[in-house]
């Protein structure tokens, strides 16, 4: 080894899952939403003048971070947005989780957690799920430098309740405890309405899943003036300006159209129905999804088979091999009607052979 690169920073990235641009393919592996971001959002684009990309983007944000407030009913001081939700956790995990205590967060949920973790140097451990996949409380009541939890969890899509959560608050009051909400809009109960009372609470979300902005990458974190202060400070130790000024645009536009988003999330969880149904029909067991995607396994051909033979259909779903209690698996995104027939269909056809 040379000497220069004693000094290089090692770390297993996080893998996201697979960007193929095969025509006529049927992506459901990174839980991307199948219809098109709203008509404002268009028309926003449409209209947006070349000439401001000249000028830095306002480093506040403001008028992305107004819309939430406004439409969140929080001030905008409680209000952080950043460059999709991972950036966000990013910031809040750089900005929080400094104790020599180890932070907490489930042994099978958003694989980046423990990235970020060996990233910044932060002692964690792992809180095992039962044999349901659900989340103990109890393995987060000991003392920790900190908490993260996905609600509703991915890959699993189990949301908890918001009694859940707030046992947790209850026993980490001495700790930032961080809530990643990237799919409660499609069914769960938000933590939000608790920032108010726990001051060390904060709940992350984004643009990519529920609307259909995962190109743009917005993400956005609510929580105590404090909290957002502190994330603030570390931004500005690093970037000023996170966002370009065409996602603050398009953004705040696709918050404004409420009645296009709710039509959007209401045909996806009705899809998420219908699809669970057909795939039990097939042999397949399905956990609860609160989330736009179906975690499955079949009770006969094994999540790597399946995985392979979707894909000879140019169907991309999305398993993780390395994980035991997880590897027969299958995290299928759900798609538009027109895709989720198809799928159903090719997976009819393949668990019969
Ligand atoms: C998709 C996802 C994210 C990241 O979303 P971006 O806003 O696109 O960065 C974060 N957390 C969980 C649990 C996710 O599934």
């Amino acid at each position: 080894m040379k000497e220069w690169e004693k000094n290089i920073r090692k770390i297993d990235p996080y893998v996201p899952g697979e960007q193929p641009h095969n025509a006529n393919m049927i992506k459901l592996n990174t839980n991307e939403n199948p219809y098109p971001p709203s008509p404002g959002v268009l028309h926003a684009l449409e209209n947006f003048d070349v000439n401001v990309l000249r000028l830095y983007p306002d480093d506040k944000s403001k008028v992305l971070v107004d819309t939430l407030a406004e439409y969140y009913h929080v001030n905008s001081d409680q209000i952080f947005v950043g460059v999709g939700s991972d950036e966000v956790l990013g910031f809040a995990f750089l900005t929080f989780f400094n104790s020599v205590k180890p932070i907490v967060f489930s042994d099978i949920t958003y694989s980046f957690y423990k990235v970020w973790a060996k990233l910044y140097k932060i002692p964690y451990t792992l809180a095992p799920l039962d044999e349901d996949f659900r989340m103990k409380k109890e393995d987060f009541y000991e003392e920790n430098g900190g908490v993260i939890i996905a609600n509703p969890n991915a890959p699993t899509g189990i949301c908890e309740n918001l009694e859940f959560i707030e046992d947790i608050l209850l026993h980490n009051q001495d700790v930032v405890v961080i809530v990643d909400e990237a799919y409660i809009d499609f069914g769960g109960k938000s933590a939000l309405e608790l920032i108010d009372r726990y001051e060390n609470l904060l709940v992350v979300r984004t643009f990519s899943k529920s609307r259909s902005l995962a190109g743009m990458r917005i993400g956005f974190c609510m929580g105590n003036a404090r909290l957002i202060q502190a994330m603030n400070d570390v931004k500005y130790s690093f970037n000023s300006y996170t966002m370009n000024q065409v996602s603050i645009v398009v953004g705040a536009q696709s918050v404004r159209d409420e009645a296009y988003f709710r039509e959007n999330v209401a045909k996806i969880i009705a899809q998420r129905t219908e699809t669970e149904n057909a795939l039990r029909m097939m042999g397949f067991t399905c956990l609860p999804s609160a989330t736009n995607f179906i975690f499955a396994k079949h009770n006969k051909k094994s999540g790597k088979e399946l995985l392979q033979k979707l894909r000879e259909k140019n169907i991309y779903v999305r398993n993780f091999p390395d994980n035991e209690r997880i590897k027969e698996y299958l995290r299928i995104t759900i798609g538009s009607k027109e895709q989720m027939d198809v799928v159903l269909k090719e997976l009819k056809q393949i668990v019969m052979e």
